[in-house]
């Protein structure tokens, strides 16, 4: 079997891994519009956080247990380290914290609560609400994204049925007679027995049938910050999750590992948009950004910031999560909305669509929007 992956983030690099690593697959072909990581890919930046804890969530909490081993595996496979188990701190409220807890050990991750007067002992440079308890998971980090994403192209460029196929830009992908054809924007073809799209927040450009319209694009502003004073101390935090006035704010710690800044953003400062244009940061969502992160980080000092760029990615629009669908029979694979946090369980994910895209027993991976793959009209039988 020949298979062809469109698209070199993560969700391409991982799912052309798992690929080659299936029974019956004689050639993997990855192609991207882009070097091979693309310095475009939303997956390329410098820190993702992988955790379990989602408030109020058992079913998304479940499917996230499995993220810190699936990565922990990945490194495994690739020799090489860029994940970083710092833990993450969630910030909850004290009635609710032992239930959390409970959820989490149930879901076998490890952790802890922590009352009021832990969290503001232990961490006295965040800002926490008045009487904010918080739940601490040791089972949870962040991977240095664009490390992961160079040692992934690495592994699949030494195995001999790979083919890399960087700065070829695909403008089609059809089931043409059982077989996939990938058409290039300069009029060249590559046909194999199965396709699988994952170009992230361009692959409505990409797809079949309507799926576009059940599609949302947001684009979220985050601040790069290194803060001025006590710079070690912050190397010495979790991700911090659940803050400001509405609990909606996180940062990404000093990982020392890397030069990486400490990344600030929340879901507020996250808007649906009609197109992917620029990355830069509009005034007023830095602004915003300020105006929050002032309250949530104890003297906190702007001129600490180095940065502020905006992402993007697509989110199914009734679930708001991501979506994995077909076409042609199963000639096709899309992923076709990565959503919001597709990064942590991209080794889940990949799995799920490399399973199908083999046609082998699909795996479970407890991601509901994965397991129950859309079918598409093929192209034109709309
Ligand atoms: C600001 C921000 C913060 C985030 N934080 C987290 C987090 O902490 N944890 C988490 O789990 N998730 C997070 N996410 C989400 C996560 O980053 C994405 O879900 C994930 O990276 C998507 O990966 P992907 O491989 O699907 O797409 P991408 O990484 O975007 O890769 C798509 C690739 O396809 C290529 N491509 C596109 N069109 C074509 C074409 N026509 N021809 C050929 N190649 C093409 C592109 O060049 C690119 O290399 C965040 C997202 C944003 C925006």
């Amino acid at each position: 079997m020949r298979i062809t992956v469109v698209g070199g983030g993560v969700i391409g690099l991982l799912t052309a891994i798992e690929c080659v690593r299936a029974p019956g697959v004689d050639q993997v072909d990855l192609v991207d519009a882009g070097p091979i990581p693309s310095p475009l890919a939303t997956s390329n930046d410098r820190l993702r956080v992988v955790r379990a804890l989602h408030r109020n969530d058992f079913a998304l909490t479940t499917a996230a247990a499995g993220a810190h081993t699936a990565w922990l595996d990945v490194e495994r496979l690739l020799g090489a380290r860029f994940y970083h188990p710092t833990g993450a701190l969630t910030a909850v409220s004290a009635e609710n914290a032992s239930a959390e807890l409970a959820t989490l050990t149930a879901v076998g991750a490890k952790a802890w609560a922590l009352s009021p007067q832990d969290v503001a002992a232990w961490y006295p440079r965040v800002h926490f609400p008045e009487g904010t308890a918080a739940v601490l998971e040791a089972t949870a980090g962040v991977v240095l994204a664009d490390h992961a994403l160079v040692a992934m192209a690495h592994w699949l460029g030494e195995q001999p049925q790979v083919r890399l196929h960087p700065h070829r830009e695909v403008v089609s992908v059809t089931a043409v007679d059982g077989a996939g054809v990938v058409r290039y924007a300069d009029g060249g073809t590559l046909t194999s027995d199965r396709v699988v799209v994952a170009a992230g927040p361009w692959s409505r450009e990409l797809l079949a049938g309507s799926v576009g319209s059940d599609l949302t694009l947001y684009r979220q502003s985050v601040l790069s910050y290194r803060p001025p004073t006590c710079r070690r101390n912050w190397a010495e935090m979790p991700v911090v999750l659940g803050l400001g006035p509405v609990g909606d704010a996180w940062f990404m710690p000093i990982v020392p590992q890397s030069d990486a800044p400490m990344r600030l953003s929340a879901a507020s400062a996250c808007r649906p948009v009609d197109e992917m244009t620029d990355r830069g940061t509009p005034d007023q969502w830095r602004h915003h950004l300020i105006e929050l992160f002032s309250h949530v980080i104890q003297s906190f000092d702007p001129a600490g910031i180095v940065g502020a760029t905006d992402g993007y990615y697509l989110s199914e629009r009734t679930r708001g999560g991501p979506l994995l669908a077909s076409y042609g029979s199963g000639t096709v694979w899309a992923f076709a909305a990565c959503g919001g946090m597709s990064f942590k369980f991209a080794p889940q994910i990949a799995r799920a669509i490399a399973d199908r895209a083999v046609g082998a027993a699909p795996r479970p991976t407890g991601l509901e929007s994965i397991d129950r793959p859309r079918q598409l009209a093929a192209v034109g039988e709309e």
